[in-house]
């Protein structure tokens, strides 16, 4: 997928100039999923929970190659066929293989941002694929040729009425129909899909090393469908989406729930250990795709790789003041929100995601909802700081910046600009601009006398 993270500052602008409905479609999904989280924590000895997550992944990521060997050999053992993607490009060429060996004409696809980020579906479609999303969610999108807004709720910016609408236009229904009369009409065509097509498409939320097993977690029924149905299963998996054991999914399965939507366990989860043996149902051929992309170099960065511990449950995003107010449209690549702003400069490159590490209020909250405690904070001011040393930050910027500083080092200038200051009318008076900021807020009103002769008082016993 084209990275448009450039744009952020003005798509996030147009978006709320433009579709003020997003920000409250958003914020409401949003808070709903913080509050099923907050309760599903407090269920539970979380803080246990999430040390143990880290750790497990820490070590798994130390130790990534042993493991992505061990898994190699055990999906072999089990009968799939394995597949490495240094990039995207040999992503496809395994894509367009498969599709072709066996003359796929339609595919069924169940949700996975890895695929986002690949651009299967423009690449099936240049096939001549007839490709179906199968999450409710990203049939939506799809059928609106958007991109997902959320990682788990990929539709939460649009209305019930934006999405009645759509389906008055392309099916028919009327523009009242309730919600469970558009989701019969959208049964209806998946279910077509699912017993028609020759291929499907998934990710996995992990694979485990030992045993070879691709673990998918999903709340509809369609991923278990979409992997199951078809002949042949195309699994694309990021390297890092590894964990040791079999038993590491009694934490991580629940774990994920919880963080993403505040459930205890996904309704469905789907355990895939290869394909159909002698007297099963199910795919006759399974792939699996280990996709690196740029997560090995990203691995190798001392002080960002921690970010490759991300589970993709989206409490960050949830929990997120910045990215409520628009959802993900703005950030103009597939991960957005808190882990969007740390993620995207290491799968793409700074200068491309530029703008994305500022858009956050550095407020904490998305370390507070992380489940494998990943300190997204410190690494958006890890990615601020490589900014303005590779000089991407505007040059007023580094202007205002070096003149505070020359004032912040020396009292003297200190004591005379906060004396000249107190003079002169209060910025929101000056600039428009910042009267939008002090709208919403108290007025910005300086104490009569500055801190330092505050403190001389107090010192004299005043
Ligand atoms: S950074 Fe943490 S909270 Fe955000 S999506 Fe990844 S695992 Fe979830």
């Amino acid at each position: 997928m084209r990275a448009k993270a450039k744009l952020y500052p003005k798509e996030a602008a147009r978006l709320l100039r433009e579709k003020p409905g997003v920000r409250e479609a958003v914020t409401g999904a949003t808070l709903h999923f913080e509050r099923n989280r907050l309760r599903a924590y407090g269920e539970v000895s979380i803080g246990a929970w999430r040390e143990r997550a880290k750790a497990v992944k820490d070590h798994v990521l130390s130790h990534l190659d042993h493991y992505l060997e061990l898994a190699e050999r055990r999906l072999r053992e089990n009968g799939v066929q394995v597949h490495w993607a240094e990039t995207l490009e040999d992503a496809h060429r395994v894509l367009r293989e498969v599709v072709q060996r066996h003359g796929v004409r339609r595919a069924v696809k169940a949700k996975s941002m890895l695929t986002e980020e690949l651009g299967v579906n423009p690449l099936l479609e240049s096939l001549g694929v007839e490709v179906y999303e199968t999450d409710l969610g990203e049939y939506l999108i799809q059928l609106l040729g958007e991109p997902p807004s959320h990682i788990v709720g990929p539709a939460i910016h649009l209305s019930l009425e934006e999405i009645q609408r759509l389906f008055h236009e392309r099916f028919g229904t009327p523009l009242d129909a309730p919600p469970e009369a558009l989701a019969q009409v959208a049964r209806k065509v998946l279910r077509e899909a699912f017993l028609t097509a020759e291929l499907g498409i998934s990710g996995a939320n992990f694979l485990v090393a030992e045993t070879g097993t691709l673990a998918l977690m999903e709340n509809e029924g369609n991923i278990r469908l979409s992997t199951s149905l078809p002949k042949v299963h195309v699994a694309f998996v990021g390297i890092e989406k590894l964990l040791p054991r079999f038993q590491d999914l009694a934490l991580f399965l629940p774990l994920t729930a919880r963080a993403a939507t505040g459930q205890r366990l996904a309704t469905f989860v789907s355990l895939i250990q290869g394909p159909a043996r002698e007297g099963e149902e199910g795919p006759e051929e399974v792939h699996v795709v280990l996709v690196d992309n740029g997560r090995t170099a990203l691995l190798a960065d001392p002080e960002a790789w921690e970010t490759l511990r991300c589970l993709r449950c989206g409490a960050c995003l949830n929990a997120c003041p910045v990215y409520r107010q628009t959802g993900g449209h703005p950030y103009g690549y597939v991960y957005s929100g808190p882990i969007g702003a740390v993620l995207d400069p290491g799968l793409l490159s700074l200068e491309e995601a530029y703008p994305l590490p500022y858009a956050s209020s550095l407020c904490g909250a998305c370390l507070e909802a992380c489940p494998v405690l990943i300190p997204i904070p410190k690494l958006l001011l890890t990615w601020r700081h490589r900014a303005v040393a590779e000089g991407l930050t505007p040059s007023w910027e580094k202007a205002a910046m070096k003149a505070f500083r020359k004032v912040m080092e020396s009292p003297a200038l200190y004591r005379l600009f906060s004396k000249a200051l107190r003079g002169l009318p209060l910025p929101q008076d000056l600039l428009p601009l910042l009267r939008a900021w002090t709208e919403g807020r108290g007025p910005l009103k300086p104490s009569p006398k500055p801190f330092h002769e505050l403190w001389k008082e107090v010192e004299r016993g005043g």
